[in-house]
């Protein structure tokens, strides 16, 4: 999956609990949720991540920015805001943490099994960029449409 989807479903699932835990764990297992989905991608390896550098980029700051611009525009509450995006960097972050293993410890133990449960979950079934886009850029829709509906879900 790209980035911008794990963010912007965690973020969509993270609209939906008022809960702190929740808020954590859920968007977490939505990420191993949509990884296991036959799905296109550009990443896969160091080298895919060292090639596409600009793309990682990009796709990084689409989440946080549409999350922001569809939750700001639609009179969510600042603390809502950032509880959503919160969730939206949980969904993110276990591709993160493969991330900083391929980086800064590529020798590290706990990341390499890290790295081995999160390969466990991922389909082996990929989709040409084609189909496998369009509906990522389906499921954002979704997910964006969840929030901006959840938005009456109280804060307690
Ligand atoms: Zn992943």
């Amino acid at each position: 999956m790209i980035l911008a989807t794990h963010f912007i479903v965690g973020a969509s699932v993270a609209s939906l609990t008022a809960s702190p835990e929740l808020l954590v764990f859920t968007p977490l297992v939505s990420h191993f949720v949509l990884d296991s989905l036959p799905h296109w991608e550009y990443i896969d390896s160091l080298a895919d991540l060292k090639k596409n550098k600009i793309t990682v980029t990009l796709d990084l700051l689409i989440g946080p920015l549409l999350i922001f611009a569809f939750t700001y525009s639609n009179a969510i509450p600042n603390t809502k805001i950032a509880w959503i995006l919160f969730g939206g960097l949980m969904g993110v972050l276990p591709d993160g943490i493969v991330f900083i293993e391929y980086f800064l410890f590529p020798k590290s133990i706990f990341l390499k099994k890290f790295e081995s449960f999160h390969r466990f979950f991922h389909s082996e079934k990929k989709l040409k960029i084609g189909v496998g886009l369009p509906l990522q850029v389906l499921i954002i829709f979704l997910a964006i449409l969840i929030i901006i509906v959840a938005k009456t879900v109280e804060m307690r």
